[in-house]
């Protein structure tokens, strides 16, 4: 036989990973699990659940379901523990964190032994992939507590965070929102998802070697049940939660108004982007990566194969016959592909959703190759003669399955990736430098992969866009999502009620009816109808439109036709608000009075306003160029580009009091950043803001990035914070708004940032934390180096 028959018939034999420590630490437990708090193993009151292999069927262990009392109890005990840990060094703290990567390497065979037998997932993912990513992460993380008074100096830690995680990556996901968040100062109540809860109670043991203070991590098993608990306990301040976009709307409508800030990370139909100059081979293999690796059960899985027609048909015969190389089997199998998907209701939620979908249009094409005959397994599928309004299209199937389709140019390519409610990733795969930086520029996701696909890295954020959630966990920002600024607490906001109006005779005697400005130009309020603005004394000052949800539409429709604006250069941003700021002093003396008039303030701190407004421009305009973002060098052959985009359409309402300074400290950051914005100022001294649209049209700023619509906070609020176009919206307005604006953002996820109810010192409300909450980071991993 020569060498060439020898590999053309060479097959594979068995290559099984024992998983005799991994059983022998579930006997040692008697197969039974009891909750993680305070540093010891407690009874839960909950009715126990058991933890399955979905590969082979077989039982795993007893596991507690925590209830509402048990929640509790967690987060005392992580509330008992706070003072000391955040009292800590951030030295002390790194030498835990250290202990844990430490602690992590020396059990990292079991432990991702332990992870293939819970969830069904290759050991070769597990051993290469998952665990070792667990260790980066508390070594990277040991580094921020290390530094955090010297990098995030001015920063405090939250308090108690609510942790809840899902069963794709359950170890990693872990160490995701642990690692941080104990790096930061805050002590930890989290839940594993209920079908992949061993690796964390196996990591329990390990906090215990570590001699993490009692209390520090609180790990509670249980169901959505416990979720919610953990979700509405009053003494957390943040929920961190990964999983679906449905239960991330339900966290986001829960937690509004309570105060507790919220990231979220989501769901996603990621585009993999192949163009005909790419290196086909080598995007075959990325396929693989993007939806056949966890079984597709990942969140940035490229699951929607966008092929130039140029090449479609060798791309898909290549894939084809890739695809029946593939090996499904048993996941202890160190030879094995693709292992089980995780339960059986996720494989018949797959099942019944290709079924369903392929009514709608589509060839299905499974890999022909030998299948396991019990688990839950499910041969990679390939669905390609679909179009953008099909069912597997549109929704996230998260499981094994790509859906294909074709484009022709470039601009065609960028319609389709971006034609989702999603916004996690995408990978696009060109050899063309300028085709794959343009369509990452252009592409709206939280990460980018050229040439590569599924890259992940401690120091490199993580998070999408759109309805793929908000925040990111990684590297700096993801540092400062279990960070609030030093401080930050000030005393409870009150409504500012009008004076009663004493003379309706007009103070100036001359008839004036400001309007509002939208897309460039004044416009009358729809309803056609005023509302009067009353001094200090009570004499009618003038009447400004009472505007509606029309009018706030219309303002929505200008800043989005103002699209230029975000891709504009930092320095054009910087000439124009300097502009505004030169033209506002210009008129100082006229806006100082229109303050004194309306406040009833004095005229020197009248002329105090009008003056930190002017400096509150030249500080944003000079910061607009000085934003960078940063270079990223993960451990791998890549460099992570992270470039601060703006968020889009931005929606503020302007606080009562201060009405200059409070409008321009909101808007100067929002455009410095590149977002276009559709502002409501204080609807009871609204004349500076309709003032300030004089200034605003002798400065050269472009129609629609400014659009000011007055009227009622109450009313006008509900449709800013509802509008699918508006992509965030910082709420400074009337006290007690807060709870109904994060409500109704749910509909696109929309970033709110409020004042939490509580009073703002607008003189020192500036700096970089405004250009941070005013845009996002996107992260372009580009193959660089040898
Ligand atoms: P879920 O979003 O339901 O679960 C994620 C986590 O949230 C789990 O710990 C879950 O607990 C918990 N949870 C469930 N309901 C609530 C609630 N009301 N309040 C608080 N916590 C809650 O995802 P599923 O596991 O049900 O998977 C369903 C679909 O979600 C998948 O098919 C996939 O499409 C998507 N998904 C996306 C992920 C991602 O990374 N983006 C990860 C996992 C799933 P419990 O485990 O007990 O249900």
């Amino acid at each position: 036989m020569s060498v060439k028959e020898i590999y053309k018939t060479l097959d594979y034999g068995p290559a099984p990973e024992s998983d005799a420590e991994a059983k022998a630490w579930l006997a040692s437990h008697k197969k039974k699990f009891d909750l993680f708090i305070g540093g010891k193993w407690v009874k839960a009151g909950g009715k126990p659940f058991t933890a399955n292999n979905p590969a082979s069927g077989a039982k795993l262990a007893m596991i507690s379901q925590a209830s509402k009392a048990d929640v509790g109890k967690a987060v005392r005990a992580a509330d008992a523990a706070g003072a000391q840990w955040r009292a800590l060094s951030g030295h002390t703290r790194a030498k835990y964190l250290y202990a844990l990567a430490r602690l992590v390497q020396k059990h990292a065979r079991v432990l991702a032994v332990l992870e293939t037998l819970d969830n069904g997932k290759p050991i070769r993912e597990t051993r290469d992939i998952d665990i070792p990513l667990v260790a980066r992460h508390f070594y990277h993380h040991a580094g921020w507590a290390s530094l955090q008074d010297s990098e995030l100096a001015g920063y405090e830690p939250l308090g108690v965070v609510g942790q809840i995680i899902p069963w794709n990556f359950p170890l990693l996901m872990m160490a995701w929102k642990i690692a941080p968040a104990l790096a930061a100062g805050n002590t930890v109540v989290m839940k594993p998802a209920e079908q992949t809860p061993l690796t964390a109670l196996y990591f329990a043991e390990l906090c215990m070697k570590a001699g993490l203070p009692d209390g520090v991590i609180n790990i509670i098993t249980g169901d959505g049940e416990t979720g919610q608990a953990i979700v509405a306990h009053k003494g957390i301040s943040k929920i961190a939660f990964t999983g679906s976009t449905e239960v991330g709307k339900f966290i986001r409508k829960a937690t509004a108004g309570s105060g507790k800030d919220i990231t979220l990370e989501l769901g996603g139909k990621s585009p993999f982007i192949v163009f005909s100059d790419a290196d086909l081979d080598s995007a075959v293999e990325g396929v693989v990566n993007a939806i056949w690796f966890n079984q597709g059960e990942v969140c940035c899985a490229g699951s929607r194969l966008l092929v130039s027609e140029a090449v479609a048909d060798k791309f898909y015969k290549k894939l084809r016959r890739r695809m029946d190389k593939l090996r499904v089997g048993d996941p202890l199998d160190k030879t094995i592909d693709m292992g089980s998907l995780v339960d059986k209701t996720q494989l018949t939620r797959i099942q019944n959703m290709v079924a369903a979908g392929l009514k709608e249009g589509g060839e299905i094409y499974q890999a022909d190759i030998p299948m396991p005959n019990k688990g839950c397994f499910m041969r990679p599928t390939l669905i390609t003669g679909v179009d953008t309004a099909c069912t597997l299209v549109r929704e996230e199937i998260f499981g094994p399955v790509m859906v294909a389709m074709t484009f022709r140019t470039p601009d065609e390519a960028i319609q389709l990736a971006n034609n989702t409610r999603y916004g996690l990733a995408a990978s696009v795969w060109s050899e063309n430098i300028n085709t794959a930086l343009d369509m990452a520029a252009r592409i709206k996701a939280g990460v980018i992969w050229v040439n590569s696909t599924n890259q992940l890295d401690a120091a490199v954020g993580f998070g999408g866009m759109r309805e793929s959630g908000y925040g990111r966990e990684g590297g700096r920002e993801g540092m400062l999502a279990y960070l609030k600024p030093k401080g930050a607490e000030g005393k409870p906001l009150v409504a500012v009620t009008p004076t009663a109006l004493k003379s309706n005779t007009p103070e100036t005697g001359i008839d004036k009816t400001p309007k509002n400005y939208v897309g460039g130009k004044q416009a009358r309020p729809d309803g056609s109808s005023v509302m009067p603005v009353i001094s200090a004394s009570g004499k009618l000052l003038g009447e400004v439109g009472r505007g509606n949800r029309k009018d706030i539409r219309n303002a929505v429709e200008a800043a989005t036709k103002a699209s230029k604006w975000s891709s504009s250069t930092a320095h054009l941003r910087a000439q124009i608000i300097y502009y505004i700021g030169e033209n506002l002093d210009a008129r100082k003396d006229e806006f100082a009075q229109r303050i004194k008039s309306m406040t009833g303030c004095t005229l020197t701190a009248a002329k105090k306003e009008v003056a930190q407004s002017v400096e509150c421009l030249f500080f944003y305009a000079g910061f607009a160029d000085k934003f960078d973002g940063a270079v990223h060098a993960p451990p791998v052959r890549d460099i992570a580009i992270a470039m601060n985009e703006p968020l889009g359409i931005v929606g503020i309402v302007a606080p009562q009091a201060a009405p200059l300074l409070g409008f321009v400290s909101l808007l100067a950051p929002v455009i410095a950043t590149g977002n276009r914005a559709v502002i409501i100022p204080s609807d009871v001294y609204p004349l500076a803001a309709t003032d300030f649209y004089q200034v605003l049209e002798t400065s050269d700023v472009p129609a629609g990035v400014v659009n000011i619509i007055t009227g009622e906070h109450d009313v006008l609020t509900p449709t800013l914070a509802e509008h699918d176009e508006v992509n965030g919206l910082w709420y400074f307005g009337k006290a007690g708004g807060v709870a109904s604006v994060e409500a109704a953002s749910i509909g696109n996820l929309k970033q709110v940032w409020s004042h939490k109810e509580q009073q703002v010192d607008w003189a020192k409300a500036y700096g970089r934390r405004y250009m941070e909450k005013a845009s996002q980071v996107k992260n372009i991993w580009v193959p660089y180096g040898a």
